[in-house]
């Protein structure tokens, strides 16, 4: 039996996550569950899985739900605020920590989890973004393990070999090619996506997932964020990662080998595949997920990504070759642009304007400290605000 600790679990990978932890009782215990101010949701959770503790990191939603809870004649713990995050990502009881919020909120706990040497589930790659080399040496340190959740990565994870880490080229590899459908504009030209609303870029083709990452999937960033997290999981560079736009999202991504043969995972666009993965790995569980039926999907395509149209992609890639902070800063820069976008404060098209303005405008440094990261988040962020401001008044 292993404990579980779900971080984000109101979110669409905490909800799926507990999905397949439901169809395994025999196998995992929920010991915990986090959400930042969904609490009904949360409540619901608590009924069906009756965790030890909760958390409610917005301290009036906390509150509210702590008086929910008492109503109920639940005995839960009720923690709040971002240290209620990592006292649950640390406690003893807990053997896998399922990082699903969402954004650099989710930093620290995620990093709390590799502290004390715990299985991480991550989905969280703007964790890995932040903070790479430091995220993974505390993985190292503390004989944490750390298995992806992002479907591309999670793929990529399933076709290398094993003792890939040390080194891809000595294990034979030359290429990771990661596949992304290409997002709800795909085909849209230039000059229209100025004015594509956040409901139409919300709307993915292929994958129902929370807001902010289906932005993020409509300007190609989330592909750029995760050229960065591949760079730290597998231990590699931009140069031998190659994006591969693959509309119909059923091979999650590839490895090449240097004698020509190409791996691939495939499977339906549901996270749960990844999730039960990760869960049960290095063994299989059953995940709910319907099977593929190749002969409905007939037909696989494959694209050149557009770096014209989709500029987030080169930034990110830009962001990782420079290092430090730099991919820190990218991060909250899209992280501030994209809120503004869903709060039609901003156009599309100038989510990439003010990532890219806002990493010319700072001075990047090494990553070296949990504090410097921090800091640059928090800089990059204000510069970011200011920037928006700027732009809207020329409106
Ligand atoms: P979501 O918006 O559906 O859920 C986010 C979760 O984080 C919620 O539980 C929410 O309560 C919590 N949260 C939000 N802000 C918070 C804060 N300030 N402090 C603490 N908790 C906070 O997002 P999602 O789609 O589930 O994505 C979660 C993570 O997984 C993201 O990093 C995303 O990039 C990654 N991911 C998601 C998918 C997917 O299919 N949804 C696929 C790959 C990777
Ligand atoms: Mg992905």
């Amino acid at each position: 039996m292993k404990g579980l600790c779900v971080l984000g679990a109101t979110g669409s990978i905490g909800v799926s996550t507990l999905d397949v932890a439901a169809r395994h009782p025999d196998k995992y215990k929920i010991i915990a569950l986090s959400a930042n101010s969904q609490v009904d949701r949360l409540i619901e959770q608590c009924e069906k899985f009756k965790p030890e503790y909760a958390v409610v990191v917005n301290e009036t939603a906390a509150s509210e739900f702590a008086e929910k809870i008492k109503s109920k004649n639940l005995s839960v713990q009720v923690l709040s605020g971002n240290a209620g995050l990592v006292t649950i990502a640390s406690l003893p009881q807990v053997d896998y920590v399922m990082a699903a919020i969402v954004g650099a909120a989710g930093l620290e706990s995620s990093l709390a989890a590799a502290r004390a040497g715990k299985r991480i589930l991550l989905a969280n790659k703007e964790a890995l973004v932040m903070s790479g080399q430091l995220f993974m040496d505390e993985v190292k340190k503390n004989n944490a393990e750390l298995l992806p959740i992002d479907s591309e990565h999670n793929a990529i994870f399933q076709c290398l070999p094993e003792h890939y880490e040390k080194d891809l080229t000595a294990s034979g590899i030359t290429k990771i090619l990661l596949t992304g459908s290409g997002g709800p504009f795909r085909t849209k030209a230039a000059n229209e996506l100025e004015n594509v609303t956040p409901d139409q870029a919300c709307a993915h083709p292929n994958w129902s997932m929370g807001r902010k990452i289906s932005v993020d999937s409509a300007t190609m960033m989330n592909k750029g964020l995760e050229i960065i997290e591949a760079c730290w999981l597998f231990n590699t560079s931009p140069d031998d990662i190659q994006v591969v736009v693959h509309p119909q999202s059923v091979i999650h991504s590839m490895v090449q080998y240097s004698d020509g043969s190409v791996l691939a995972q495939l499977g339906q666009p549901d996270m749960r595949t990844p999730i039960a993965h990760a869960l049960s790995w290095p063994e299989r569980i059953s995940s709910g997920v319907e099977k593929l039926d190749l002969f409905s999907i007939a037909q696989l395509e494959f694209e050149q990504p557009d770096y014209e149209r989709f500029p987030c992609l080169r930034l990110a890639e830009e962001s990782i070759r420079k290092g430090g902070t730099a991919p820190a800063i990218l991060n909250a820069a899209n992280e501030v642009a994209v809120a503004s976008f869903l709060d039609k404060q901003l156009k599309f098209t100038d989510i990439a304007y003010i990532v890219e303005k806002t990493l010319l405008n700072l001075k990047s440094r090494p990553a070296n400290t949990l504090t410097d990261i921090l800091e640059d988040d928090l800089a990059a962020r204000k510069e970011a605000e200011q920037l928006i401001q700027s732009r809207v008044k020329q409106d």
